[in-house]
């Protein structure tokens, strides 16, 4: 990959990011060219429109490409250490069984909630809590649009979220995993206000479709676990009207972890609080977490 530049901010820019601002220029001094011309017609319009969605979808689907800001898909490698997160709870059967697996391990896990669900289960949330585990926000329902969204809207969803957290456990979630993973300039934009990380994977299960089965789990994240990876799986169905394969998969999953001699810590453990985010104050004394990009991106 080619390496990440830093902006004027000193905030590295991606080269997704490069191609997107590049491209958004290119295609833009190409429409006004063409209108000068007097060839801008309906079938010009279209075509150039068609151009940018695709680069900016592109951006939207992968968040691994950082096209739109800063997210974190993995942590720091070399110290044989991943991070296993779980999305969609809690869910006071399927969240309970997780926990229950990682409760006599060493392991422990990373649980991005819905604030709907933590309002509805706080007790869940204190389970989490107590057993060691992170919790982050996933949104407060599943906006399936999220990416659309304007800025306030994004940073309202992720801040009644993170109150469903703290009120329930007394702890601020720090990290946000945008529902699907869609992540567009205003999710960034939103994540920043709210003053939340926004965080993606690098390997993932595929455990949130019904009627997938553990080994398929088991062998998907096998095939992508690297030192430092973040791990994305499901600790509940996004309707909770199913168990997700990888409730079944985790005693499987911690064995693969244990053999290769990988240990599942928090994100805020694998990430190390003072390695990417540095604390603002605001003039009003409120506290906002800046995420910043490693100087070694990989
Ligand atoms: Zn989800």
């Amino acid at each position: 990959m080619l390496p990440a530049m830093p902006n004027r901010s000193g905030r590295m820019l991606s080269p997704a990011r490069l191609v997107f601002v590049a491209s958004s220029t290119g295609l833009g001094a190409l429409a006004l060219h063409t209108a000068a011309r007097g060839e801008l017609g309906v079938a010009e319009i279209a075509a150039l429109s068609v151009s940018w969605y695709a680069v900016a979808t592109t951006g939207v689907l992968f968040p691994r490409l950082e096209m739109y800001g800063p997210i974190i898909s993995a942590g720091p490698s070399g110290s044989m250490r991943v991070a296993l997160t779980f999305d969609d709870g809690p869910n006071p059967l399927t969240t309970r069984r997780v926990l229950e697996a990682l409760g006599p391990t060493r392991h422990r896990a990373t649980f991005f909630v819905l604030g709907m669900k933590a309002r509805r289960h706080p007790d869940v949330l204190r389970e989490i809590h107590a057993g060691g585990h992170t919790l982050g926000v996933h949104g407060d329902r599943h906006d399936r649009l999220h990416s659309f969204r304007m800025p306030w809207t994004v940073r309202e969803e992720i801040l009644s979220a993170a109150r469903a957290v703290e009120v329930a456990t007394g702890v601020r979630p720090r990290f946000f995993r945008p529902p699907l993973g869609h992540t567009s300039v205003t999710t960034v934009r939103g994540a920043r206000r709210a003053g939340v990380t926004l965080v993606s994977w690098s390997s993932r299960g595929y455990d949130g479709m019904r009627g997938r089965s553990p080994e398929a789990v088991v062998e998907r994240v096998e095939r992508t676990l690297t030192d430092g990876a973040i791990v994305m799986l499901h600790d509940a169905a996004e309707h909770d009207d199913f168990e997700p394969a990888a409730v079944r998969a985790l005693p499987l999953l911690l064995a693969v972890l244990d053999r290769r001699g990988l240990t599942s810590v928090g994100l805020d453990a694998l990430l190390g609080a003072a390695d990417h985010t540095a604390v603002r104050e605001g003039s009003d004394g409120s506290r906002r977490i800046f995420s910043r990009r490693r100087s070694s991106a990989k």
